[in-house]
């Protein structure tokens, strides 16, 4: 068993939950090996990309690059459309904290500084800081933060779809009843696309391994927090590649919640 399957193997122990034993379920040994091989690749690309230099636009690049390998893995592997019940306009996972490391979330904000207009940007920056005013710091368990919708989230939808973290595009469900009680209970089975998750995990932790390669730390953010100094701060790319601790006092509190372990029925 290796470390990623022995970490799944704890936090479902801890939720009380069962879990697959990938020596007898080929599932879970298949997305460990695809895992494997998508965050080499991901370091590959990585590594070619930030051997151009250090600025915002190869930064930006990198995950970019990153999402789309993972993507171009997703195309690979076709759903039956009807397999998975995330879509537009439910938004429970929404509400549930998120982590993204330094990278996306700053490629975020200098996107949303580009495109939208002085008073949209303040209006989504004012929605950040009242979500950041509420949860800064708070542990990502659910006995310590009570769920609160995302500050990007817009009638429903993500207003940021297409450019939103990782760990956004990782999550998905078979059932929205589960994903209803997720919010409220902490032992909920789930049912996933074990792919789409695999790919973009993968990915991101490929991306992850190119920036420490290069002494950039990649840790895990609190997604509010860390976008208040993103957009709060026009300079805080180039001062985070240059080695500041732009982040500091936003590290993620990952507590017993596994960011993509989760249970699989
Ligand atoms: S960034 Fe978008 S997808 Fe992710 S939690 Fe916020 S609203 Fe939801």
């Amino acid at each position: 068993m290796n470390r990623h399957e022995r970490r799944a193997k704890a936090a479902a122990a801890r939720r009380g939950q069962p879990t697959i034993n990938p020596t007898v379920d080929p599932r879970a040994s298949a997305a460990t090996e695809l895992h494997q091989h998508i965050i080499q690749a991901g370091l590959e690309l990585g590594n070619e990309t930030l051997s151009k230099g250090r600025s915002p636009e190869i930064l930006y690049d990198l995950v970019e690059g990153a999402l789309r390998l993972a993507e171009s893995f997703e195309k690979r592997n076709p759903r039956n459309p009807t397999a998975i019940a995330c879509k537009k306009g439910c938004s429970h996972c929404c509400s549930r904290p998120v982590a993204s490391s330094a990278p996306t979330v700053l490629r975020i904000a200098s996107i949303l500084r580009q495109t939208l207009s002085s008073e949209a940007f303040a209006s989504v920056l004012a929605r950040v800081v009242r979500l950041d005013e509420k949860t800064h710091g708070l542990p990502f368990s659910m006995s310590s933060r009570p769920p609160q919708p995302c500050a990007l989230l817009v009638d429903d939808a993500c207003s940021i779809h297409v450019i939103r973290p990782f760990v956004c595009r990782a999550w998905n469900s078979a059932d929205e009843d589960d994903c209803r009680r997720a919010l409220k209970e902490q032992a909920v089975r789930m049912r996933i696309d074990l792919f789409q998750r695999t790919v973009f995990s993968g990915a991101e932790k490929g991306m992850h391994a190119a920036l420490r390669a290069k002494g950039l730390d990649p840790v895990d953010l609190e997604f509010t927090a860390a976008m208040r100094i993103a957009m709060e701060n026009p300079d805080a790319c180039e001062r985070w590649l240059a080695g500041e601790p732009v982040f500091a006092g936003c590290e993620a509190r990952h507590d017993a919640d596994d960011r993509y372990h989760l249970p699989i029925a």
